[in-house]
Formats: C-alpha cells, sequence, structure tokens
C-alpha cells in the first residue's frame, strides 16, 4: 500500500510527467474489481475529465489529489497509477485509464481495494476531508507539541502504538508499512500500550516518525512499493516480510514476524521489548 513517501514521490513526479498536458480519452471502471470504489458511475468521470488540462498534484495523506481544470481526481492509497510514454505498452486491465494528446498516458490499476474518486468541485469524501485537516508529518505543523497533544489524550493512552500510530486515520498516510520501521527505530514494541511508554521513549518515538519519513521520502520511497514510472523506491527498509528470520541490524537477534491488529507486525524481540 502506497504510504506518505509514496504519495509524495508520485505527486512529485506526476507535476514533472504530466502537468499542463491536454487528455483526449479516458476509460473508467474498463476491467470490473469488486473492491474498486467510483463516487457516481465511472462513466461520469469521463464526462468530467475529457478535454481537460492536467493541472497540479499535491499528496494529502495517503490520497494522490489531481486538478484537473475545474475538476480534483482523488486516488486512494490502493490504487497503483503509472506513466506510460507510449499507449501502446498500456496493460490490458485497468480501472482507469487517461490518454494525452502527445500519446502519453496514466493508467490506474486498484490492487486489493482502493477509490478512484472525480469531483466536479468540492469533494465530500470523508478520508480526503479528515487528512486535508490535519498535519502531514512531513510539514513543520507536526511539530513535538502537536505529537505530544496526542499522546496525552486518554483514549489514546490506551491503545498499543501499532494501533495508536496507524488505525482511525489519527495519522493520514501513516499505515502499517511505515510503521515497521518507526517503531523499530523508535525501540518501541508494536504492541506496548501507549499508557506504559516514558516521556523519553514517546519524544524518541516523535523523532523517529519525523526522521524515517523525511529519510523514506528523500529516497523517493520504501523498496518494496513502486513510483510513477514502476521503479522501487530507494530507501531500504529493515522490518519487512523480506527480512523475517534476518539477523537485526543493531543486535543480531532474529527478526519476527507476528499477526496483530489485521496485519502483520515485524520487530527485534530484544531491542523492541514488550515488558519492560
Ligand atoms: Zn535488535
Amino acid at each position: 500500500m502506497l504510504e506518505i513517501p509514496e504519495v509524495v514521490t508520485i505527486a512529485k513526479q506526476l507535476n514533472e510527467a504530466v502537468r499542463g498536458k491536454t487528455i483526449n480519452k479516458v476509460i473508467a471502471g474498463y476491467t470490473e474489481h469488486k473492491l474498486a470504489w467510483y463516487n457516481g458511475k465511472p462513466e461520469q468521470c469521463s464526462d468530467w475529465l475529457n478535454n481537460k488540462v492536467i493541472g497540479e498534484t499535491r499528496a494529502v495523506g495517503g490520497i494522490i489529489e489531481i486538478a484537473i481544470d475545474n475538476c480534483l481526481l482523488l486516488l486512494s492509497d490502493g490504487v497503483n497509477l503509472r506513466y506510460l510514454e507510449k499507449t501502446e505498452s498500456c496493460p490490458g486491465k485497468h480501472q482507469l485509464y487517461l490518454q494525452f494528446s502527445d500519446d502519453s498516458c496514466l493508467v490506474a490499476v486498484v490492487q486489493m481495494y482502493g477509490g478512484i474518486c472525480c469531483y466536479d468541485g468540492k469533494p465530500d469524501n470523508k478520508y480526503y476531508l479528515l487528512a486535508l485537516s490535519k498535519p502531514s508529518p512531513l510539514s513543520d505543523n507536526f511539530s513535538e507539541d502537536y505529537f505530544h497533544s496526542l499522546t496525552v489524550s486518554p483514549e489514546y493512552l490506551k491503545l498499543s502504538a501499532k494501533a495508536f500510530l496507524a488505525t482511525e486515520q489519527r495519522i493520514p498516510g501513516l499505515g502499517n508499512g511505515v510503521l515497521q520501521d518507526i517503531l523499530f527505530k523508535a525501540s518501541i514494541h508494536p504492541k506496548r500500550k501507549m499508557s506504559s511508554l516514558t516521556i523519553k521513549e514517546i519524544d524518541k518515538l516523535f523523532y523517529s516518525l519525523k526522521s524515517t519519513l523525511q529519510e523514506m521520502t528523500k529516497e523517493g520511497g520504501r523498496n518494496n512499493e513502486k513510483d510513477l514510472f514502476g521503479k522501487v523506491g530507494n530507501y531500504k527498509v529493515i522490518m519487512s516480510k523480506k527480512t523475517v528470520n534476518n539477523p537485526c541490524p543493531v543486535c543480531s537477534t532474529l527478526i519476527k514476524k507476528d499477526n496483530y491488529l489485521g496485519g502483520a507486525v515485524y520487530f527485534c524481540p530484544k531491542c523492541q521489548k514488550l515488558e519492560k
């Protein structure tokens, strides 16, 4: 799934590759996908976007927001977007296809699930509005004070570190992917209760969250996710399914996997102790 580092990378690439191009063909909903959702009928998307010019793209949490004249196209985190120089290299299956007047194209393919939502006016998409209302961890507005204000909330103190960071859109665009290295670098077990963290650990978590996401973004995303051109990012993920049973880079204890809160967690049992 695309998270903050990849979405920021793809937004930057879109601004360089397709901004200013004119759309001359739109196909929405070509390949049926039960878990691909559109707002309204996919054909509506074609009516709105055809003959329009691509404007600025922004990352809004885990959502890619593309301004297309008076419309906004929002692609959620489960949508893989590719730019192709020649339309003939377009894959046979897709959920949205935008062809440009110079014969290049953008193709969106939904993986497990994902939203392709087009709006003629202001979006009413609640995830988008929520993400828009919160500071990005890459911005200065996501300050130590802001993070502390989240960590002292009585309802959040009951949560585990994973639940706190990556559920309920508390930090939009931060999900179960980037979470693993953030917690490893903070030496915090994903199941630790937030109420059990010392002030020093909360500071370390804040620092890790900011610096890990900055590094992942600077490297063009993680090496297990692809960018607009189908290339994996340069950030080498430390804790992932590819590194289970490898030695921890800090203490050489073997990296463990556990299933927790609807997804796997990867951690070093020595560096990230559950009980202190
Ligand atoms: Zn370790």
